[in-house]
């Protein structure tokens, strides 16, 4: 694997290689683990050159502590990285990308940021558009490859590279799992055994909602839900919403099968999880 430091290095060397090859992109901030394995299996298997970027992109945090405290593992990510035979990494430096005190620029996402993550974390969107921007500008590839893990992000980023004219696919991976059902994050190894069982709730709830949808109004599910965090203490809920897949909105009536959303945020010991099911 080739590890590129610098967008020139990055841009010499895929202007040697873009051309004859399918060129796949898989933006990440590192500490990888499973579910960022899942994208890369992905993008190796319907491309002819992966490109790996790992970058802690400060324009998305709110919160300065949280950028700090954001893990860092790169020596293992490489090893990971060489193990499912990625071929590049990129690994730019924040003053590769951004100039001295550059702020995010300003998009309109159509409305897909009015709820849940877009509510919460003001701002967070405009950075997550802004360096996914750039890393397509620099990378220009063929394909990218998102977590439906992360679902409003995933919509978002289809919504902009159409709004930017930009000729790439974007592809949504199924979100890995562990064996007890919780969603994989590199969050997770914040928590100890008892609460990462504790945290399988949200798990729990996200398949009560698929399961019941057709005797249950959206309203319904979600009062019976939030009933479902209230009987305990630990897991605290931050959001549940029931939306519509196509513009993430909240709905009063089920859409066609495949097109509705159920998501949650919650935090346990000062660790929030996010999750979502898709039905
Ligand atoms: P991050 O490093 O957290 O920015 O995530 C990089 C990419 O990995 C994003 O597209 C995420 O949606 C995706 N991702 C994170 N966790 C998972 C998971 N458990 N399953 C699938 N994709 C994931």
């Amino acid at each position: 694997m080739k590890v590129l430091k610098t967008t020139k290095e990055l841009t010499i060397f895929l202007s040697k290689e873009s051309e004859d090859n399918v060129i796949a992109f898989v933006p990440t901030m590192g500490a990888l683990h499973d579910g960022h394995i899942s994208l890369i299996k992905n993008a190796k298997s319907s491309s002819d050159l992966v490109v790996c970027s790992i970058f802690v992109n400060p324009t998305q945090f709110n919160n300065s502590t949280d950028l700090e405290k954001y893990p860092r593992t790169i020596e293992r990510d490489i090893e990971i990285l060489e193990q499912e035979n990625c071929d590049i990494l990129y690994l730019p430096e924040v003053s590769d990308l951004y100039s001295e005190n550059e702020k995010s620029k300003h998009f309109d996402f159509n409305g897909l940021d009015n709820f849940m993550e877009g509510a919460g974390r003001k701002g967070h969107f405009d950075g997550v558009a802004t360096i996914v921007e750039k890393l397509f500008r620099i990378v220009n590839p063929d394909k990218a490859f998102f977590g439906e893990k992360d679902l409003q992000q995933l919509q978002i980023i289809r919504h902009i590279t159409k709004q930017l004219n930009l000729e790439i696919e974007i592809i949504g991976v199924p979100t890995k799992r562990e064996i007890s059902g919780l969603a994989m994050s590199s969050r997770n190894k914040r928590l100890s055994e008892t609460n990462l069982q504790k945290a399988n709730l949200i798990n729990e709830t996200l398949h009560f909602i698929k399961e019941n949808s057709s005797r249950y109004s959206p309203e319904e599910l979600k009062q019976l839900s939030i009933h479902k965090f209230n009987n305990q203490s630990e897991l605290k809920l931050e959001y549940l919403e029931i939306v519509s897949l196509e513009n993430l909105h909240p709905i009063t009536e089920f859409k066609e099968r495949g097109n509705n959303a159920a998501c949650i945020a919650a935090s346990i010991s000062g660790v929030r999880l996010i999750d979502n099911i898709i039905f």
